[in-house]
């Protein structure tokens, strides 16, 4: 069993845990967290031993009865691999007490691709992280654009991907941001950072992108369009995509008409959170007008969580075939 930690117990961090916890090759041995919250308590009810990610707080949460099992430091001392999921920026400034402890880690999309010098997705390059000791998993619009920019290329080859990413601006919880009224250019230098991020894992294609920010907190839209080498007609890249790992067709003919719905729907298949870990993608829009168009739709909540397993399995090498490792995480988390 894999010895995992969680540095950074938020909306990544907490659903990497319960997934790392369905998993019968890994197991998690610790949660860090700096504040004593409501959630640091669920974390302990769900049997996670608690730790303090900044050392200096121990009384802090001994003082509302939150037992600890020690520090940071003592966590890492313990574990195999530590997921950092703190906010963007965090995880570069916590690499050297992983490299200090001697511990394999993993990094968010928050962080740049320096950090780790190896960008995963796991249908892309999962076989390239066997054994590595750093790694970065993409960000959600990322592994987004990966997941069906990857297997169309393989099929009929991309000569020209672009794409405008409609962003929620922020996440469900997130009571501190986000444009009220507004339509915000983000970044309002063009195009966005999102191609490049891209090419972090799949550097031969050539992709630009533009990112907007909107007030919706549950969910991205990708406006895609593709130019191929080859000519495909619209059931060819139905069923490319159709055999491409996480990707979920939705359609308007059974009232999945925005996000909303998107949402209802993780609701009433009782996914933990409404977590929906695959894209999901309009039949109706799959469009060809010389130039591939579709729409898709993130749930930038849990996209990456999947991947984060994928990794977690390729660092450890218990398992040397991406595809069987995507396998095995899809249905312990239940994903089709
Ligand atoms: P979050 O703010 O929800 O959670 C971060 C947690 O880390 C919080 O609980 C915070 O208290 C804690 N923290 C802050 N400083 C810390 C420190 N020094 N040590 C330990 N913990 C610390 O953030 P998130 O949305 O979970 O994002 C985490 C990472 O995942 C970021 O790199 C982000 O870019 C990436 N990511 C986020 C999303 C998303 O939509 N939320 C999607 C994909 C990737």
């Amino acid at each position: 069993m894999v010895k995992v930690a969680i540095n950074g117990y938020g909306t990544i961090g907490k659903r990497i845990a319960d997934a790392v916890d369905s998993q019968d090759d890994m197991e998690i041995i610790g949660v860090a967290k700096t504040r004593p919250n409501f959630e640091a308590k669920i974390a302990i009810e769900r049997g996670y031993e608690m730790y303090a990610a900044i050392p200096e707080k121990c009384d802090d949460f001994e003082r509302v009865g939150i037992t600890i099992a020690g520090t940071i430091q003592d966590l890492l001392c313990k574990a195999d691999i530590v997921i950092d999921c703190t906010p963007g920026g965090i995880g570069a400034q916590n690499k050297s007490i992983y490299e200090d402890a001697g511990v394999k880690a993993i990094f968010q999309g928050g962080e740049k691709h320096g950090v780790a010098e190896f960008s995963f997705n796991s249908a892309c390059n999962y076989e390239d992280a066997l054994g590595r000791d750093f790694l970065r998993v993409v960000s959600c619009n990322t592994t987004g654009l990966c997941r069906v920019l990857n297997p169309l290329d393989k099929e009929f080859g991309v000569k020209k991907a672009r794409a405008l990413l409609i962003r929620r601006a922020a996440d469900p919880n997130d009571d501190k941001k986000g444009p009220i009224n507004s339509i915000v250019p983000d970044p309002v230098t063009l195009p966005s950072h999102h191609g490049p991020d891209v090419q972090t894992v799949l550097p031969h294609i050539n992709i630009t992108t533009l990112a907007i920010k909107i007030p919706t907190t549950l969910m991205h839209l990708h406006v895609l369009n593709v130019v191929f080498d080859k000519k495909p007609e619209v059931y060819n890249i139905k069923a490319v995509l159709e055999k491409a790992p996480r990707i979920r067709f939705v359609s308007a003919a059974d009232g999945i008409t925005s996000t909303a719905s998107i949402i209802e729907l993780g609701r009433d298949l009782s996914r933990p959170r409404y977590d929906m870990w695959e894209n999901c993608l309009w039949d109706e829009s799959i469009s060809i007008k010389d130039e591939l168009y579709f729409f898709q739709a993130i749930h930038q909540e849990s996209i990456v969580i999947p991947e984060n397993i994928d990794a977690i399995r390729a660092m450890a090498e218990l398992e040397e075939n991406g595809q069987k490792s995507v396998i095995k995480t899809n249905k312990s988390m239940g994903i089709i």
